[in-house]
């Protein structure tokens, strides 16, 4: 399926064998070196799809003039012109190019927050530079590298496999085959299709199990995927259910609008006796007025602000939909170890057939003391030690390595642990893992929880070493090392009590075994495993809480939120743990075991009641999250491996972590965590909250706003009045200072009480009783100030000028004077905090201010908007009418939020006498 065309005659790799692929390429199997590779980058360019090529700006300009409304502008402009009114056009035509000036720098800051968000979610990979594993930036890759490659992991380049240890790969997005295929290292046939070439891993295919490593043959453009264009460059739009949804609305708003419109011009010309140019005026004055549409572009800004905010907060968001499901999360489902707790482990204690010492130590630091019953011993004196050491070095897949004094982890903090903990055993890892050459590994997986790993060493010896949850490798041994390395019968009782004894103290135990097998044994299968094993010794590991997930889980049980772990430890590990971080029930524990043993209909209430789930495999998660939506609940649910990907895209909010997660992790989630923390999550919640909030508050404040201006036209239409706005007027109004006014409530921070509230219902409509009954409201209040001051300006006997002007000035503060009430939903805005607002807030209002003194007092836009100056008197009189606006309707939610607190004592009440 190779494209024939494609300029690059490589050779058909899959018929090479690894040594012609290594000479080829220039390489060995033990990798470059790092200035090789960075020669290699800049001649070969990064590994990465030439991009889709991106809409140009002037296309996207011209994009915002496309809208029924701005047709409909353009069209009254033109006629304005026709009739001769060249101000009106002039007026129109300015609005309309200033509206999509607005449009397009908005447009341009939300493109700009998913851009970074796509740079933040670019995958890594992992290979070996200079000697040594380390993780890099997947674009990094050159031909010649050596990755290795681990069950989750997305394939960031072809590659030629050379080691491959039970891997299978999911490669359909190549050949459309779903079912993965075994991979291992024979040289296939050279016409073979490419679903048959099995010892090729080719970029963007998913690997679901096993370990393998290979030799990058070909990296961007170059690749099997790259060959066929366009296929990753995905474009995500900026939208949600929701805000489409509003959009949708808009639109039919539109229409109904643009409908009434041409009826009332009917109406007034042929009815009314209206002379047409100011009726047509008049009408094109009111379909803007009423039509919402800086609604969908302010909603917009709302979101990308959002997914920007989350993102500060290290919470990346992949599928914005999640932005509204997060605000509704009523229950997180976490992993316990690296989210709840630090993922920085330490050995701390060490238990042998006989004794169980204690480690000191200072994170992966190869030294620290350790004791017996207090007294400092040396590792020497006790020698099944040294071969615990062994086994914790050679069955280990991760690197230490110490940069400007501090020690770092290439891998599993836990596999680092060990390798510190081997260091303390006056074990050198590296100089053993040379000794004891790898032959061949059973990978970990969270299913049979163990590893195990083959070796030979230079006399002709092969061991298999084994490491594993307590309980699963006793069951596996027969034997224990006892003392001065004899070998006795296992006491499987001693070890099972001692090792709950460490887990009760919060720490994570491992086993390891050992067994020797025929010098020819150089494949490891789950047959070798099993039976005769000799048990060497446990290790407790202290992992300790994070403090930020500690009182993020306060918050959460604040808000409503119930937090549930989820994790593969111990039982008695995972409920010290529990009681650490603040869970609810941490004395009911339920294990995998128990799950299974349960129907759906117990296991829905266990979900429920249990706080703390130990000893599950990701199938387990798939049904609790089931069991929770049984519920009604709202699921959130992190995960990791690749067998999480099911319960992450069935829960509701699906969350993988970034630093350990796996590529298919992420790939399923709609959240991801850059530091893998549970306060990370729990800022996604609130940011979430505060997103739905201010998309409430938009439209809360816009639409009375248009209902308000639109029915000050039509009465007058209706009534046969004369205009208290002129229609250039109501455009200038409408167009510049109702959207700028608008666009600060999509940067309103959290609300004081939000994460105090209960989550909201998924079902709870957008546009309640509650919001219709406020529009009505603020409409009329609206239509009472601006025909209260015109005709007290007529009564003064002002000139119609004047009067308008008053008007217009008037509607404006009351705007204003809205917009402070609409920050503050669920509280007071009669506070100092909630007057002195954002920066944003201020800065709109400034800038508007400014506007309508300029429109007032300037001279020529005097000319412009038919405007007069207004006497210092009266414009006191023009703020006196937004203070009482925002005066009745604070006092009116007031009495809301009374009666909302009486109701839900009431219930309290009767709910208490049940
Ligand atoms: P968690 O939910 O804490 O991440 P895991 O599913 O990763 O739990 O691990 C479950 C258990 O499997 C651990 O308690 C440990 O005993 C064992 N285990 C974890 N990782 C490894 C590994 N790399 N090698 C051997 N055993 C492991
Ligand atoms: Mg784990």
């Amino acid at each position: 399926m190779t494209n024939p065309t494609s300029e690059d005659r490589s050779p058909a790799w899959h018929n090479l064998s690894v040594e012609h692929v290594g000479a080829h390429l220039e390489t060995s199997l033990t990798g470059l070196d790092e200035n090789e590779a960075q020669g290699r980058l800049a001649k070969q360019g990064p590994n990465r799809l030439p991009e889709a090529a991106r809409r140009s700006a002037v296309v996207r300009f011209l994009l915002h003039f496309h809208n029924v409304l701005i047709y409909v502008l353009i069209g009254s402009a033109a006629i304005t012109a026709f009739l001769g009114h060249w101000v009106d056009t002039g007026v129109i035509l300015a609005v309309v190019i200033a509206n999509a000036v607005i449009g397009f720098v908005q447009e341009g800051k939300a493109e700009q927050a998913m851009d970074a968000i796509r740079h933040m979610l670019a995958p890594r990979a992992n290979v070996i530079r200079n000697g040594t594993r380390i993780s890099i930036a997947g674009e990094q890759l050159v031909p010649g590298d050596v990755v290795i490659l681990e069950a989750g992991d997305k394939v960031p380049a072809d590659m030629r496999l050379f080691t491959a240890h039970g891997v299978s790969i999911q490669e359909a997005i190549l050949t459309g085959e779903s079912v993965p295929v075994e991979k291992n290292t024979h040289t296939a046939a050279e016409d073979a299709a490419l679903g048959d070439r099995t010892c090729m891993a080719f970029s963007g295919t998913l690997v679901t199990s096993g370990q393998a490593k290979g030799v990058v043959v070909a990296t961007g453009a170059h690749t099997e995927i790259g060959h066929i264009s366009g296929l990753l460059s995905e474009v995500q739009t900026l939208t949600t259910p929701l805000v489409k949804q509003m959009g949708a609305f808009a639109q039919w708003l539109t229409v109904f609008i643009l409908l009434i419109a041409v009826l009332l011009l009917v109406y007034g010309y042929f009815v009314g006796h209206h002379e047409f140019s100011e009726l047509f005026m008049a009408v094109v004055g009111l379909s803007v007025a009423a039509i919402p549409e800086g609604l969908p572009a302010v909603l917009t800004i709302t979101l990308a602000v959002g997914v920007q905010a989350m993102a500060r907060r290290n919470a990346i968001v992949r599928r914005l939909p999640a932005i509204e499901t997060l605000g509704s999360v009523s229950v997180i489902c976490t992993d316990k170890t690296g989210t709840l707790t630090r993922n920085e482990m330490m050995v701390a204690s060490v238990l042998t057939h006989r004794h169980r010492f204690s480690l000191e130590g200072d994170g992966y630091a190869p030294t620290g003391a350790l004791r017996l019953d207090d007294i400092e011993v040396s590792p020497s004196e006790h020698q099944v030690l040294e071969e615990l050491a062994h086994a914790a070095a050679l069955c280990n897949d991760a690197a230490v390595h110490q940069k400007d004094g501090v020690w770092h982890v290439e891998g599993d903090p836990m596999e680092g642990a060990l390798l510190a903990f081997a260091g303390k055993m006056d074990i050198d890892p590296r100089k053993t893992q040379a000794q004891w050459t790898r032959t061949d590994a059973i990978p970990f997986d969270a299913k049979h929880r163990f590893m195990a790993t083959l070796h030979h060493d230079h006399d002709c010896h092969a061991f298999v070493f084994v490491k594993g949850a307590p309980e699963r490798i006793v069951s596996m041994c027969q034997n224990q090392r006892g003392a001065s390395n004899r070998t006795e019968p296992l006491d499987t009782a001693y070890w099972n009590q001692s090792a709950e004894k460490i887990a009760a103290q919060g720490q994570r135990v491992l086993a390891f075994a050992m067994r020797q097998v025929a010098a020819e044994h150089t494949v490891l299968e789950h047959g070798d495993v099993e039976g005769p094993l000799t048990l060497l010794g446990m290790v407790g590991m202290i992992d300790p809480p994070r403090s930020e997930a500690i009182a993020a889980v306060r918050e959460c049980h604040g808000a409503g939120i119930r937090v549930k772990m989820i994790t593969g430890d111990h039982a008695k590990t995972a409920a010290a743990i529990g009681k650490q971080i603040g869970l609810q029930n941490t004395d009911t524990v339920l294990t995998g075991a128990d799950l299974d043993a349960m129907n759906d209909g117990a296991l829905q209430q266990a979900a429920l009641h249990c706080d703390i789930f130990a000893r599950t495999s990701p199938e387990h998660k798939l049904r609790l999250v089931m069991a929770l939506q049984a519920h009604g609940l709202t699921v959130a649910m992190t995960g990791d491996g690749v067998n999480d990907a099911p319960a992450l895209k069935r829960a509701d909010a699906g969350i993988a972590m970034g630093n350990k997660g796996s590529e298919a992790a992420k790939e399923a989630a709609e959240l991801v965590l850059a530091d893998d923390n549970f306060a990370s999550i729990v800022a996604a919640v609130r940011e979430g909250r505060t997103v739905y909030d201010n998309i409430r508050k938009v439209i809360s404040w816009t639409l009375p706003t248009n209902a308000g201006e639109a029915m000050t036209i039509v009465a007058a239409l209706l009534l046969g009045l004369t205009l208290p706005i002129t229609p250039v007027q109501i455009l200038w109004v409408n167009l510049i200072t109702a959207i700028t006014l608008g666009i600060a409530l999509a940067f309103e921070p959290t609300e004081k009480g939000t994460m105090l509230r209960p989550p909201r219902a998924r079902s709870e409509p957008l546009l309640s009783g509650a919001l219709v009954w406020h529009i009505v409201l603020v409409a009329i209040l609206f239509l009472c100030g601006v025909y209260g001051i015109y005709a007290y300006a007529i009564d003064r006997g002002y000139s119609i000028e004047l009067a308008r002007t008053l008007a217009v000035n008037t509607l404006v503060v009351m705007e204003i004077f809205h917009l402070f009430f609409i920050r503050n939903f669920y509280s007071t805005s009669l506070n100092w905090k909630a007057v002195r607002g954002t920066r944003v807030v201020w800065a709109v209002v400034v800038v508007i201010t400014a506007a309508q003194f300029a429109i007032t007092y300037l001279p020529p836009l005097q000319a412009v908007f038919a405007t007069e100056s207004v006497p210092f008197l009266d414009g006191l009189l023009v703020v006196a009418i937004g203070v009482a606006l925002f005066a009745i309707i604070e006092t009116e939610k007031q009495i809301r939020l009374h009666l909302r607190d009486i109701n839900v004592r009431n219930s309290e009440i009767l709910r208490a006498k049940d």
